[in-house]
């Protein structure tokens, strides 16, 4: 059985086709991974401004001005935001100027309105300003030729932000993933029926489903395949027109677990089956690569935590790879505050809530019932403790790493 490092490893060197690019507006383009770097063409701020309400002065006319003794300058303009002042600032002169208005030629600095005080045409100034003081330099937030936001960025509402302070209404952003996502077992039926005896409803479906939404890719229903060959094999065909295809259960040793032989039956080549992990051993995986089509192929276990767990520790960094995404998920350690018991030589993945203490370290408990049937467990997670091969019981106080969900 090989083991979880090796598993991903051949994932993702078989992830290497990139998604294509495609262009979304502007305001379409949040949660969606940036295809191209943004480099800026201009500087922003594009001229230097005012932080405050107050006067663009000179700073060295200032120097002496204290409360006691203010200093007095002579008020020639206004510069508001949008409508600067065209003159120059000389020497003894101040400029009254409001928050973005552009700094005016031969100031140096701004003083707030708070220490100021104005009568007729002069400005009383009671304190020294730094050279500069109050300004946005010229690019101070972005530089002109400057990488604004890299390629594989997933881009978020502050980026949408940026690329339209940039003028970037046309976003380049990579194409997302089509996931056919199939469900196999005769007992289940869809969550809009009542199941008789021996039934049960499809869960693990709607779960990858909305997995594949807030991740940015395109899930597709295939619906439920009977344990029947020929039924399995028509809709595994039919998902093998996708990026992805995913399927659930089947992939066992039980008798009626035929997602196994029907995967290389229609010419997917297997590059594992079973990994030393735990929940989700018997997860498989295989590419399907003929006549110009190429999808990834993933047969998860029929246990709904098995299916979520492989899932997002496979078919997510597949997906991370063809959309060419740079962040990595969030890893963490914490102090376990409930012991585990481990005693094989298995990967664990933990359904865990971490939080703080009351010192602000970061705490992690396990969340109750861990079989791998009880979806229930991972709906109250908001990590995985993840357990290496080699590690053993855990006792309370011990340090784990965490994974965010
Ligand atoms: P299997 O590997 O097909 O034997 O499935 C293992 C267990 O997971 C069985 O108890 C199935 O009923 C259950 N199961 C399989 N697929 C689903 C699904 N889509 N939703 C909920 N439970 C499932
Ligand atoms: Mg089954």
């Amino acid at each position: 059985m090989i083991s979880f490092s090796e598993a991903l490893s051949m994932v993702i060197a078989s992830s290497t086709r990139a998604m294509p690019t495609e262009t979304v507006p502007l305001v379409l383009a949040a949660g969606r991974i940036l295809a191209t770097s943004i480099v800026s063409s201009q500087n922003i701020p594009a001229a230097p401004n005012s932080a405050m309400d107050g006067y663009a002065i000179h700073a060295e006319d200032v120097t002496s001005a204290t409360v006691d003794a203010p200093t007095p300058l002579r008020v020639i303009g206004e510069s508001a935001a949008g409508l600067p002042f065209s003159g120059v600032v000389g020497r003894g002169q101040a400029v009254r100027i409001m928050t973005g208005g552009v700094l005016p030629e031969g100031a140096n600095g701004v003083i707030e309105v708070e220490a100021t005080t104005e009568a007729d045409t002069t400005v009383l100034v009671r304190r020294a300003i730094r050279l500069w003081e109050s300004v946005r330099a010229a690019g101070e937030d972005i530089q002109e030729g400057a990488e604004a936001i890299p390629a594989g960025k997933r881009l978020t509402a502050a980026d949408v932000g940026v690329l339209a302070s940039l003028g970037v209404v046309n976003v380049p952003v990579r194409v997302k993933p089509i996931v056919g996502l199939l469900a196999t077992g005769n007992e289940l039926v869809e969550p809009f029926r009542t199941p008789s005896l021996g039934q049960i409803r499809n869960s693990s479906l709607p779960a990858l489903y909305a997995l594949c939404n807030s991740f940015g890719a395109e899930p597709i229903d295939l619906g439920i395949a009977s344990d029947d060959r020929e039924d399995l094999l028509e809709k595994i065909e039919q998902g093998l027109r996708y990026d992805l295809l995913v399927t659930t259960g089947g992939v066992s040793a039980g008798e009626y677990d035929f997602v196994q032989h029907a995967l290389p039956d229609v010419g997917v080549a297997i590059q594992f089956h079973n990994v030393n992990i735990r929940p989700g051993k018997p997860v498989m995986f295989g590419v399907y690569d003929v006549a110009g089509q190429r999808t990834l192929v993933f047969g998860l276990p029929g246990n709904p935590v098995s299916t979520v767990i492989t899932f997002q520790q496979f078919v997510l960094p597949a997906m991370r790879t063809m959309l060419g995404i740079t962040e990595q998920p969030m890893k963490m350690t914490a102090r376990l505050t409930s012991p585990i018991n481990k005693t094989d030589s298995k990967r664990h993945f933990i359904r865990g809530f971490f939080s703080t203490d009351e010192t602000g370290q970061l705490v992690v408990a396990t969340t109750g019932t861990q079989s791998s049937g009880a979806l229930s467990s991972v709906s109250k997670a908001n990590c995985l403790i993840v357990l290496s091969e080699n590690s053993g019981f855990q006792k309370p106080g011990d340090i784990v790493t965490i994974e965010l969900l």
